[in-house]
């Protein structure tokens, strides 16, 4: 079991698989964006190799991010590779969705469990301006792949931006009265000017609540408003689907933060929104034994922050969202 010093078990990791994408979101990556060499990045072998090691200090849950996840060369091959790995009690992906159209079964048949599509908005052409890149159709093609392949429960991402989709919350939420799927709403994080967003453009969840109450109906908390991972869950009246909140700059979870992140890089990051981070890949290659290596990692873990320190002021500036995944 891997301990920090607060007595939390940290034992879900988020592997960044790549820092590359296909889209350009406005609050998660610059479009001029300069990615790292690949000679840099973690190979299949040294990723497998790392989740081998987690995995075996009691890392039960793993998501894989990216960058988009979906654009590593063999994905398919690397994930059949993971869920074959004793231990590992859930496999996910968070991906953007547009290329789940032709891998969702591949995926699901390799051993994927379920993935998180992320869908800021309805309006194909919002969804261009936020993603500066994307089609709406296509992603919507892939959430109905996704769900056709059984990727289930299907998880929708909505990052909240004032100015961009904060009138389409109501919309969102509107989906969950049609669909078994979970759409989740997402405080925006303020990235230190990596991004042209401010801070005044964060919506809080209260403030979505509110909307999605006056514009579609009362909604009613599930599990008696207790977190469930990262998000308070409610159901609008009827409703086969439901919906979650993740306020993490008004209403941080941090105290319940049982996460690690790799990063593509192999860099071992404890908090999202602090700049510290552990070099897993260079004593990898330089030859650390698996004794030294498993070590690393408690003692990264072990030292994992408190929090992050947003309410203070504090951005973290060594990485964009991209580069960390989410
Ligand atoms: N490309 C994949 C995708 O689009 O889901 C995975 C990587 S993306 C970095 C992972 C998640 O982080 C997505 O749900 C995305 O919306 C969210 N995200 C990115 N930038 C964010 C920000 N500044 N604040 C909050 N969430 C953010």
């Amino acid at each position: 079991m891997a301990l920090d010093r607060f007595g939390r078990n940290i034992h879900y990791l988020r592997i960044s698989l790549t820092d590359h994408c296909n889209l350009r979101c406005v609050y998660c990556m610059p479009e001029d964006m300069t990615f790292r060499p690949t000679a840099e990045m973690m190979q299949d072998d040294e990723v497998l190799m790392l989740m081998r090691l987690f995995a075996s200090l009691g890392f039960d849950k793993f998501r894989l991010t990216g960058g988009e996840p979906t654009v590593r060369a063999r994905i398919v091959d690397l994930v059949r590779a993971m869920s074959a790995i004793p231990g590992v009690r859930s496999l996910s992906m968070t991906t953007n969705g547009v290329l789940l159209g032709k891998l969702a079964q591949p995926l699901k048949q390799a051993g994927l469990e379920r993935v998180n599509v992320s869908l800021d908005t309805l309006d194909p052409a919002r969804f261009k301006a936020i993603t500066r890149w994307g089609s709406f159709d296509k992603v919507w093609e892939g959430i109905l792949a996704a769900e056709e392949a059984g990727l289930l429960p299907v998880k929708l991402n909505a990052v909240v931006v004032r100015g961009f989709n904060d009138h389409d919350v109501g919309e969102m939420a509107r989906l969950t009265l049609e669909h078994p799927w979970q759409v989740r709403f997402i405080e925006m994080m303020p990235f230190g000017g990596a991004t042209s967003l401010q801070l005044n453009q964060v919506v809080k969840a209260e403030e979505m609540i509110e909307r999605i109450c006056a514009e579609v109906g009362p909604l009613k908390p599930v599990n008696e408003g207790q977190l469930d991972g990262e998000a308070r869950i409610y159901r609008l009246p009827g409703a086969p689907g439901t919906l979650g909140f993740i306020s993490s700059v008004s209403l941080p979870f941090c105290s319940a933060c049982a996460r690690a992140r790799l990063t593509a890089d192999g860099k071992l990051r404890l908090c999202l929104l602090r700049e510290k981070e552990l070099d897993l890949l260079t004593p990898l290659r330089q030859g650390a034994t698996i004794d030294d290596l498993r070590q690393l990692i408690l003692d990264g873990v072990w030292d994992k922050p408190w929090g992050h320190g947003l309410a203070e002021g504090l951005f973290a500036t060594n990485r964009v969202m991209s580069e960390i995944g989410g």
